[in-house]
Order: C-alpha cells, then structure tokens, then sequence
C-alpha cells in the first residue's frame, strides 16, 4: 500500500475537532471536557471507490487556544479539515484567518474541506448551510456539514477529502 494520505483538523478550540477524529477513528462519541485526546495522530483505514486508504489524522490537541501551531503542522500535509461549529458564529468568522495560516504554511496545493460541526444543534445554530457554502466557494472548497454526535457526514467528509487528495496526486503523477 502506498504512503498514508496527512491530513488535519483545524479551527478554533472546542469546535469538535477532537471528536470527529474519535467518531471517524473509532466511531464513539465521547463527551471531553479537556482539550486533547492525548495524542498527535491516528492512523485510520478508510474506503474510498472501492479502494482502501491509509489516512494519518492529524489533531491539534490544544494548541489552537494559543495560536502557536508551527509550520511543521501543515508541512507535508495533504488535506486539511477546516472546522468551525454551526452554533458558533465567532468559530465562523475565524476561518479566514485560519485559511491564511495554511495557504502560508502548507504546500501549495493541499486540498481543503470546509466542515460546519455540531449540525444535530441545529435549534441553536447560528451559521446557516447557504452562509457556510458562500464561504466555501469564496475559498474556492467544497463544505459540508456534520455530527460528530450522531455520525452524519463524518465519514464522507473524510471521502471527499480523500478524492480531492487522490486526484491532485494523480494530475501531479504521484
Ligand atoms: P476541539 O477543541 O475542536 O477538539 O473540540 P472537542 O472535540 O473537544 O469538542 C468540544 C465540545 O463540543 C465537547 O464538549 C464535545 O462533546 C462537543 N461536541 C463535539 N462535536 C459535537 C457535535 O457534533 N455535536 C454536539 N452536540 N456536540 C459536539
Ligand atoms: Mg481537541
């Protein structure tokens, strides 16, 4: 099998990074109170077209709160999740800034996907679907929604992700 495809999970702190990567990873849902699942990357099999694909998920356990992640994060990366929480709409208008950080930091043609968390709160939310799309085309990325509480569109965004990566890779003849 050919190298893990990298891929992170970036936004502000407490939008469900960490979650996701446990629904996607071992599908549960564990409620955190603290910041980080304690560990940098998982390595997680995922099928994609009737292929299987080694994906490292890479969290950021934390540093997000203080700004301080490096550029050896994004170096070497092959996708990005960017996440903000559809009930939050500070953790929206914080995305560009994010973006910005990867465009500087990350190769040139990392792909990226941009995730509105927590839609089972959809009674509480704040970001509609059309404003999360609107963004998504500005940043020239598909968007997608999901739960990382029920599992909606967990694993498909990590397919999406996945396709995008392949394809690049691909057109590039990697
Ligand atoms: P991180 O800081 O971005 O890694 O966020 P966490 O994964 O630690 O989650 C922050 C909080 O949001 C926790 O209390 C989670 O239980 C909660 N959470 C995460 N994902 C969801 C979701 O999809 N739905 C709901 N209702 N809560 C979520
Ligand atoms: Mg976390």
């Amino acid at each position: 099998m050919s190298d893990a495809l990298k891929i992170l999970l970036i936004g502000q702190s407490k939008v469900g990074k960490s979650c996701i990567i446990l629904r996607f990873c071992e599908n549960t849902f564990t409620p955190i109170t603290g910041t980080t699942i304690g560990v940098d990357f998982k390595f997680v099999e995922h099928k994609v077209d009737q292929k299987v694909h080694r994906l490292q998920v890479w969290d950021t356990a934390g540093q997000e709160r203080f700004r301080t992640i490096t550029s050896t994060y994004y170096r070497n990366m092959d996708g990005v999740l960017v996440v903000y929480d559809i009930t939050d709409q500070n953790s929206f208008e914080q995305v560009t800034d994010w973006v910005k950080e990867i465009r500087k930091h990350a190769p040139i043609d990392i792909r990226m996907l941009l995730v509105g968390n927590k839609s089972d709160l959809n009674g509480s939310r704040k970001v509609t679907q059309e404003n999360g799309k609107n963004l998504a085309d500005f940043l020239n990325c598909p968007f997608i929604e999901t739960s990382a509480k029920t599992g909606n569109n967990i694993s498909e965004s990590f397919t999406v992700l996945t396709r995008a990566i392949l394809k690049i890779k691909s057109e590039k003849g990697e």
